[in-house]
């Protein structure tokens, strides 16, 4: 591993550029975190940055945010250079950090008062009515539950409306139903025309929030795409189960591209290179031995199996 794997050409053309990462490279002495990656994310797009701890997730982000300066390569921020001009890329982009820089005797509403006076803006006390944070106004930071915590990073990166919302890990430790409900609240933003690039690890989260992914190891990026493509070019087979009324296929099965066979739990489980092969043989199959169809299951790769598969050291 270690060229880019597969760059789809998905991107719409017509839609602006957002961000631009061009060969960005990023040491911390001999260490090489970031080793010459290149992106590209358009306006109003949710792109997610996926890969195993030390992949040189968060060092990206921080290149872009400006907090950290490139050893090498191009960052492109909506035209503004983030090493160069912070207090112009500081209006652009809105920022939830994986640790807030609060201090931990601020209280929310302070921390709202403060960060809205610093981008020159009213406080947005509907935001944090919208996030459950009003009645914790008073509290200070270091009383808030790890899930309130995140939900008030959240609420203060979008709170001057942002054109880029960079988020690092933005479920780590909320509960489902703020988990929904930052999924929802990311995705309003996005139809607003607000961009979106955001580093997790949870496969789920990236496979049902982002509409293209990089997954980056050892500080390359070994492939980039939707999370519909990357897991429709995974070599991974496609699992196909059915249950009959006679159980007839459990025991000559003979089915074109099928590579393995087994039995689980009352259905026959298949695992194919050609699904529509092999569905079709089964019917044809099912009913040549009379044997009435009960269920047929055809499940593809997730994006956790195909990360795997890209991700394993060999
Ligand atoms: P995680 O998912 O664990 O947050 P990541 O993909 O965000 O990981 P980075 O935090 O960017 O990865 O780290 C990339 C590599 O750089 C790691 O090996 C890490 O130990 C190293 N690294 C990160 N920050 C520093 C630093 N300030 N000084 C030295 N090495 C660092």
């Amino acid at each position: 591993m270690g060229e880019t794997e597969r760059i789809t050409t998905d991107l719409d053309d017509h839609i602006p550029v957002a961000l631009e990462v061009s060969n960005l490279r990023k040491t911390y002495a001999d260490l090489v975190a970031v080793d010459g990656i290149s992106f590209t994310v358009r306006r109003g797009e949710i792109f997610g940055l996926l890969g195993p701890n030390g992949a040189g997730k968060t060092t990206t982000l921080e290149c872009l945010e400006g907090l950290r300066r490139a050893d090498a390569g191009r960052l492109d921020v909506l035209g503004v250079d983030p090493t160069n001009d912070p207090s112009r890329l500081n209006k652009l982009i809105g920022v939830q950090l994986q640790a807030s820089g609060l201090p931990s005797t601020m209280s929310c509403a302070d921390a709202m008062r403060f960060f809205c006076s610093y981008h020159g803006v009213e406080p947005r006390w509907d935001l944090l009515e919208a996030f459950g944070l009003l009645e914790h106004e008073a509290n200070r930071y270091d009383e808030l539950s790890t899930g309130l915590q995140r939900r008030l990073a959240l609420t203060l990166a979008i709170a001057h409306e942002p054109q880029v919302l960079i988020l690092d890990e933005p479920t780590a430790g909320l509960d489902v139903a703020s988990r929904t409900e930052l999924h929802r609240v990311v995705r309003e933003l996005s139809d607003q025309g607000t961009t979106v690039l955001l580093a997790t690890h949870d496969m789920a989260e990236a496979e049902r929030m982002t509409d293209r992914v990089a997954i980056m190891l050892r500080g390359q990026i070994v492939a980039t795409g939707s999370p519909r493509d990357l897991t429709a070019t995974a070599d991974g087979l496609t699992k196909v189960s059915v249950r009959s009324e006679r159980n007839t296929l459990f025991d000559d099965l003979d089915l074109p591209a099928v590579v393995q066979h087994s039995a689980s739990d009352g259905y026959a489980v298949v695992f194919t290179a050609d699904i529509a092969a092999t569905v079709t043989s089964i019917i044809d199959a099912l009913d040549a031995a009379g044997d009435p169809l009960i269920d047929l299951r055809v499940e593809r790769p997730s994006l956790e199996e195909r990360f795997l598969e890209l991700t394993s050291v060999p």
